[in-house]
């Protein structure tokens, strides 16, 4: 570890005080107008996770883009999917472009096509620049992360950059609903590729290389209806047993820094004079470690085997949505390489190790990836998830351009 540090602070070092390079900077400087236009373009189409139609539109505008880039591109109809609670029966389909140069290196770069807004929402959040402010529907979660990429690849061609074996672009459509019909692929990518960089929007001067893990529980409980008033043993109130499970299971890991559990959802019965027959709840649950996954449902099965109320039948599913992401030492280094890109430009770049409740496709990649995994590489901005206010910040256009340019080259080089 210490030398590791070391290793780390004489790259900081070397390159504290080189200053930027100028021909790159001017060109991200040129790129920025072209790349607004692409945001109001990808912005003006809606495409929510479960909108087929618009997620389709938008895959084929960016694989037209893909292509004039120089690109071998394909779309990829979901095959493989890990069905959950909410997945659509058609989640969006996948597109891949493929870049082959002269070097001997490979980067997979990632961002996703759908937002998590419902049609007829664009016109709420309409694509407008007001002072040093993008607005627009979807356009720091992802809308921005695909722009990014075309334009940060239109800079390194124009560049006259081959310096890699292969680099791979993959936008998917599905990662609003914890990727079920891209994560085998986006795991597959990651293991091939040597370095992984993921174009996640980012509310500060940071990037991430640790993301949480997230899992859901479905409890669904099973009773049996009887007229509220009857006679003692006429029913087996669900609702009861469902307040049992919950209380007992709720601290179960309140002493465990890494692993947060809370019941965020329920619902129970039918007449306000009938006893429940059924019942159920969801859970949220954040991990840090991957081992956590098994530890937290092996401990919610046992203790569940509790029943208040024997008769009552349970059946608990525990979805894993997203796996944690953990800052490895390849990703550290990458990480500290950014670092330095962003002193070039005067910018003062936080690392993210440790997971702060979010989870992202990034996770999937890192999941047998030998090389470095970078997130949040995107624009500033904020509001996602929002009613109306979701931006991006102009500013910070050039000096991700900048930052994604010089990252691709120095993961390229050998
Ligand atoms: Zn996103």
């Amino acid at each position: 570890m210490r030398s590791f540090l070391l290793t780390v602070l004489l790259i900081s070092s070397l390159h504290a005080n080189a200053g930027p390079d100028e021909a790159l900077l001017a060109a991200a400087r040129a790129e920025q107008q072209p790349m607004l236009d692409s945001l109001a373009e990808f912005c003006a189409i809606e495409t929510g996770s479960r909108e087929p139609a618009g997620l389709q539109r938008l895959a084929q505008l960016l694989m037209k883009r893909l292509d004039q880039l120089g690109g071998e591109v394909e779309l990829i109809a979901p095959t493989e999917v890990y069905r959950m609670e909410d997945t659509p029966e058609q989640p969006g389909a996948m597109v891949r472009a493929t870049f082959r140069g002269n070097g001997t290196r490979s980067v997979l770069l990632l961002a996703h096509m759908d937002t998590v807004y419902p049609s007829g929402s664009l016109a709420r959040q309409p694509f407008q620049l007001r002072g040093d402010r993008a607005y627009g529907l979807g356009i720091l979660d992802d809308k921005q992360g695909l722009a990014l990429v075309l334009h940060t690849l239109a800079l390194l061609r124009a560049r006259g950059f081959d310096d890699y074996a292969r680099i791979t672009v993959l936008f998917n459509g599905d990662e609003e609903i914890s990727s079920p019909a891209s994560r085998a692929l986006i795991t597959r990518l990651g293991a091939e590729h040597d370095a992984v960089l993921s174009f996640e929007g980012t509310g500060r001067e940071a990037i991430s290389l640790a993301t949480s893990g997230i899992a859901a529980v479905h409890l669904d409980v099973r009773g049996r209806a009887a007229h509220a008033a009857a006679v003692k043993g006429a029913g087996v109130n669900a609702l009861d047993e469902l307040a049992h499970q919950i209380l007992q299971t709720r601290r179960l890991f309140s002493n465990d820094d890494d692993i947060s559990l809370a019941w965020t959802q329920a619902r129970a019965g039918e007449a306000r004079n009938m006893l429940p027959p059924t019942a159920s709840a969801d859970a949220d649950v954040r991990v840090r470690r991957l081992a956590d996954f098994e530890r937290v449902e092996a401990r919610l099965r046992s203790t569940m085997a509790e029943q208040l109320l024997p008769e009552a039948r349970l059946e608990m599913r525990f979805e894993r949505r997203r796996p944690p992401m953990e800052a490895t030492l390849p990703s550290r280094m990458l990480g500290a390489a950014a670092v330095a890109i962003a002193a070039e430009l005067g910018h003062r770049l936080e690392l993210v190790t440790e997971p702060e409740g979010g989870g992202t496709d990034a996770a999937f990649a890192a999941l047998q990836a030998k090389g470095p995994v970078l997130e949040s590489l995107g624009l500033r901005g904020g509001g996602a998830h929002g009613s109306q206010t979701e931006y991006v910040r102009v500013d910070s256009i050039v000096p991700r351009l900048y930052m994604a340019a010089k990252l691709i080259q120095t993961a390229s080089r050998k």
